[in-house]
């Protein structure tokens, strides 16, 4: 466990709201919060009931200090376990309120990620999540104003929230508008629905797949996504709590590095779902048997698959040595 502590990591789906720490939740709450707040249950029995852990967290970040606080909160838990780089992702419409616009929370984040640098060391940068039951006009403007600032803090598009009640055929909207914009994005999809939403999703321009635990349904979509070396973002423990991996069956990584697809391990929600990358990194070496040689394969995929520009990317590939001690 020492050993995967101290080698660098890289997280690309790890979402604000559910990393937040618990001190920082109580201290904006202004009172003690229990464990079952803010942790989804193992046997949590659907996506719905782990999506219902979130309220909590967004509530304390409706302001433009605590929109900073919250990115920075997450950046100093990482310092610890050498996460080099992290995308945090975030949806901008459940801060958004009267005495609070887009420029407002697009400059908060934006803040928080460079300090967590100058402060912690860690590299970062954010991803904005469009929302599923949201309105068109709610997530085209969220999308707008966030594309000035493509390259200056923010790094991508996504879209998050209950996939089987709101399939990716709803969306054409968004992802024209993104590839109009020239923004890049990544999609929450074949998490717990259909594997055909990652083709829609791929077909739309996406460059990564947020879990795609559903690829191995359809064997033709695999090949497909090999061929365009799509990025998985996956998140073991995540993934089983929500039931997208059914319990007792085997966490399908193996068979993602098996056939070529370009994999990446990831936490999804530190708090949420009470982990960290080093844990992932425990789960997948001590179940999967996921060698050494495979760990710096995963880590040179997240580089590669990152938002991240050319600057950040040769600053990582110098950190790939660490895994040849
Ligand atoms: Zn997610």
């Amino acid at each position: 466990m020492d050993t995967l502590k101290t080698l660098p990591k890289i997280d690309l789906h790890c979402h604000l709201d559910g990393s937040l720490s618990r001190e920082f939740i109580e201290s904006k709450l202004g009172r003690t919060v229990l464990e079952n707040e803010l942790t989804a249950p193992h046997d949590c029995s659907s996506l719905s009931e782990y999506l219902t852990k979130f309220d909590l967290p967004v509530s304390c970040i409706l302001t433009k200090e605590n929109l900073k606080e919250a990115v920075l909160d997450v950046i100093r838990r990482v310092k610890d376990e050498n996460i080099t780089y992290i995308e945090i992702r975030f949806a901008p419409n459940l801060s958004k309120n009267e005495s609070l616009d887009y420029k407002d929370i697009y400059e908060a984040v934006i803040e928080g990620s460079k300090e967590g640098q100058s402060k912690y060391g860690v590299m970062s940068n954010i991803i904005i999540c469009a929302m599923r039951h949201h309105s068109e006009k709610q997530n085209l403007d969220m999308l707008k104003a966030g594309r000035d600032y493509l390259g200056y803090g923010i790094c991508a598009l996504d879209l998050a929230g209950d996939e089987a009640g709101f399939p990716n055929e709803n969306f054409a909207y968004l992802f024209d508008a993104a590839n109009r914009l020239e923004m890049p994005f990544t999609i929450h999809s074949g998490e717990c629905g259909r594997s055909k939403n990652i083709k829609i999703a791929v077909e739309a321009g996406a460059k990564r797949i947020g879990h795609g635990i559903c690829l191995f349904d359809d064997k033709e979509l695999m090949q497909y996504c090999r061929d365009r070396q799509i990025g998985f973002e996956l998140c073991p423990t995540s993934n089983y709590q929500t039931k997208a991996v059914k319990p007792g069956t085997k966490y399908p990584l193996r068979s993602f590095i098996d056939y070529g697809i370009k994999a990446t391990v990831n936490t999804d929600n530190t708090t949420v779902s009470n982990t960290t990358m080093s844990r992932e990194y425990e789960l997948i070496t001590s179940k999967l048997n996921i060698a050494k040689d495979e760990l710096v394969l995963l880590y040179k995929n997240s580089i590669e698959l990152s938002f991240a520009n050319d600057d950040i990317k040769n600053i990582l590939s110098k950190t790939v040595s660490a895994y040849e001690k």
